[in-house]
């Protein structure tokens, strides 16, 4: 059969256990901090709403916690680990489920895209993960610039990535990330979960995320790099004017008079400031700017 029945590991008495046969070292590099909650992991599997015939792709298994609990419900894990001293634990303590496949591979030079083609005909697979916190945003904005075809993305990430990138318009959270994160998808909030839920325990809070994946962004833009240029030209000058951020953007080269000329077409006063906009204001700032380019050349 495809799984053993619970107890897995999840528990600290467990996870010392293997950590202790294999004389596992935490590699701080790695952003390695292991789950020994089953209340935790059982929220994330229900939060990813696996079924029997998902994809599932695992970012960072560690020894095997949460890849156990995604084995048993998935029709197919695939989980990658970047740490080598890692892979002999994971042959051991998934040896008893055939559904599940280890990549030792850094997630940032995998071409999942290809992944989910070859394994899943093209079909969209779910990612599940307590990420490393070290490099969230690489990861999940990758995963979701690159258009990897995704139903959902559950991941346990720092509590104020996870506020981030839900927050709206004007609140203290708002930012780039959150304007990307909801371009692509819908963030809901699954659960928060305290230091003492790993070992060894974290410096900060953690929460669990889910991203539904959007079959089409919310709103339209012609030229959605240039939208993105827009915002990181926003941010990159928090509390200040958004005309100030577009003017001193050297990569926009835009003038003075060219961003008031922009903000002004678009409706929006000179004193605005870019965390008070949404998508929508950024999609038609984009293609204004962007059509008077094109009608330049
Ligand atoms: N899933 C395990 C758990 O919940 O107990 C471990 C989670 S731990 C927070 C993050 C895991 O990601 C570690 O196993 C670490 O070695 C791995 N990792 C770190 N950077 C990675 C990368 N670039 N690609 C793949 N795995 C990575």
């Amino acid at each position: 059969m495809k799984y053993k029945e619970k107890p897995w590991l999840g528990d600290p008495q467990k996870t010392i256990a293997v950590l202790q046969k294999y004389g596992f070292r935490f590699q701080k590099k790695f952003g390695q901090n292991f789950l020994i909650d089953p209340h935790v992991l059982d929220k994330i599997t229900a939060a990813a709403e696996i079924r029997e015939d998902d994809f599932v792709v695992e970012i960072g298994p560690g020894i095997g916690t949460l890849t156990q609990y995604l084995a048993h419900a998935a029709g197919e894990v695939c989980a990658v680990e970047i740490d080598r001293n890692l892979i002999p634990i994971l042959e051991d303590t998934l040896s008893a489920w055939d559904n599940v496949t280890v990549i030792r591979e850094d997630i940032l030079n995998l071409d999942l895209k290809a992944l989910a083609e070859k394994k899943n005909q093209g079909k969209p697979i779910k990612i599940v993960a307590n990420l490393p916190y070290y490099i969230t945003t690489p990861i999940v904005m990758g995963l979701l610039e690159k258009k990897v075809p995704m139903k959902s993305m559950t991941v346990m990430v720092q509590k104020e990535v996870a506020q981030r990138m839900q927050a709206a318009p004007g609140s203290k959270d708002y930012g780039a990330l959150s304007l990307a994160v909801q371009y692509y998808a819908e963030p809901y909030l699954a659960a928060n979960v305290p230091p003492n839920c790993f070992i060894p325990r974290p410096n900060v809070g953690s929460a669990v995320i889910r991203l539904n994946c959007r079959e089409h962004p919310p709103v339209r833009t012609e030229n959605e790099t240039l939208m993105f240029r827009l915002i990181r030209a926003a941010f990159n000058q928090r509390r200040k004017t958004l005309l100030n951020g577009l003017r001193n953007d050297g990569g926009l080269g835009l003038t003075r008079e060219q961003a008031e000329e922009a903000l002004s077409a678009c409706g929006l006063s000179e004193t605005v400031r870019g965390e008070t906009l949404g998508l929508e204001e950024y999609a038609a700032l984009a293609d204004y700017i962007s059509r008077w380019e094109t009608s330049k050349k």
